[in-house]
């Protein structure tokens, strides 16, 4: 009664870490056997169990931040100076910013109703108008939204025919899946984030995936100081330090036993605020289509107008539950905005009426009930 009494006003988060309690155990290992270092055995098994978990000829380097991944994957793909690469705008700008580290050029690109996620038929008039003026884009980053998958079969088409390679941006999707195939398995290279809101966290930490064992070992190469081989510290390429930790890696081999149950946690909170909410004409749900298995990282409800969503955020906020507008679209920050944009409306829309909702593992019942409780009441 009392931790009840105490949860009525307690802050609800947007997405908090979530321990199992198995973490602990490889930690300690790290410790007691001194691999307090870049390197060790958690990082080995942390990869195995991914590369387990992925199937489909994974190969895991862990790393220490989705960004660092994102940052290595155009390299490995030879993006640089002066080239352009493709990207969803409606996104975190952290799937953007590596474009900008290798002095290549942002074209944004909208999203699909359906699932929020690259609208392929923009895509391949961004493309073919981009190639009418001799610049044909390098790559294509195409990002798994709030664990949504995006349209895989069309997009790969698009890719295929232009000879266009993928970065799958999947830092939200570990545990989706699309025609029951895991996101992080889709990209010519993939990539997870497990930074401390994300499905399952290492508190910061990321991971690059690819199908060729080569990309693998020039991925680890380049992760840790582009050291040519031999005892004398010589170097013929620009490396860098972007190894993850092997005390990290050890949370992460703890929370990997528990992925399924943390998916199964954060589709039971999408599942409360739909059977709760969906009915107010007022709310709006994103549905999965045929063949999209998402892990529902975050709930993100759409209003019909913004200043109900204004109204409800601030409410939310004002009772001390983190709540957020959906992520501002790449093509309106002050940062990227003089870059081309290929655009229908989508993403302005869902930046403009977009709601994302406490969706953390550990939430409980009564922070649902009080959350929902709040929107309803908005209403009356
Ligand atoms: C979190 C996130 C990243 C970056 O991952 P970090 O591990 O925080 O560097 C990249 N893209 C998207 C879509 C993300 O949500």
């Amino acid at each position: 009664m009392v931790k009840n009494v105490k949860n009525l006003n307690s802050r609800i988060w947007l997405s908090a870490p979530h321990m199992s309690g198995n973490e602990q155990e490889f930690i300690n290992e790290a410790f007691e056997t001194n691999w307090v270092a870049p390197m060790g055995p958690n990082i080995d098994g942390f990869e195995k169990d991914l590369e387990n978990y992925l199937n489909h000829d994974s190969n895991v380097v862990a790393l220490s931040t989705g960004t660092a991944a994102i940052h290595l994957a155009l390299i490995l793909l030879k993006i640089g100076k002066g080239d352009d690469v493709i990207c969803q705008t409606k996104t975190f700008v952290a799937s953007v910013n590596p474009v900008t580290y290798v002095g290549a050029n942002p074209i944004f690109v909208d999203s699909e109703k359906e699932t929020w996620n690259m609208c392929p038929d923009l895509l391949e008039e961004a493309i073919k108008d981009r190639m009418l003026i001799g610049k044909k884009p390098k790559a294509i980053i195409a990002i798994n939204l709030y664990g949504m998958p995006y349209n895989v079969t069309r997009i790969q088409e698009i890719s295929s025919r232009y000879s266009i390679p993928v970065i799958e941006d999947s830092a939200e999707a570990l545990g989706s899946k699309y025609l029951d195939r895991p996101c992080g398995t889709f990209g010519d290279v993939s990539v997870l984030s497990f930074n401390g809101n994300k499905i399952i966290t290492t508190s910061g930490g990321g991971a690059l995936i690819s199908k060729e064992k080569s990309i693998k070992n020039k991925a680890l190469f380049l992760a840790t100081q582009a050291k040519n081989d031999g005892m004398a510290y010589s170097h013929s390429f620009v490396g860098y330090n972007y190894r993850m930790s092997n005390v990290l890696a050890g949370i992460g081999r703890g929370q990997m036993k528990v992925l399924e149950k943390r998916i199964a946690s954060r589709r039971s909170n999408y599942n409360y605020y739909f059977q709760t909410l969906n009915e107010n004409e007022n709310i709006d749900f994103l549905q999965e289509p045929e063949g999209y298995f998402s892990n529902r990282w975050l709930t993100c409800i759409l209003l019909k107008k913004q200043n109900m969503r204004d109204d409800i955020l601030t409410l939310l906020v004002e009772s001390n539950i983190e709540a957020r507008p959906s992520w501002k679209p790449m093509h309106q920050q002050e940062l990227y905005k003089n870059f081309p944009a290929y655009l229908n409306g989508t993403a302005d829309d869902l930046f403009n009426r977009g709601l994302c909702l406490p969706s953390g593992s550990n939430l409980s019942e009564v922070d649902l009930l009080r959350i929902t409780t709040l929107i309803k009441s908005y209403f009356e």
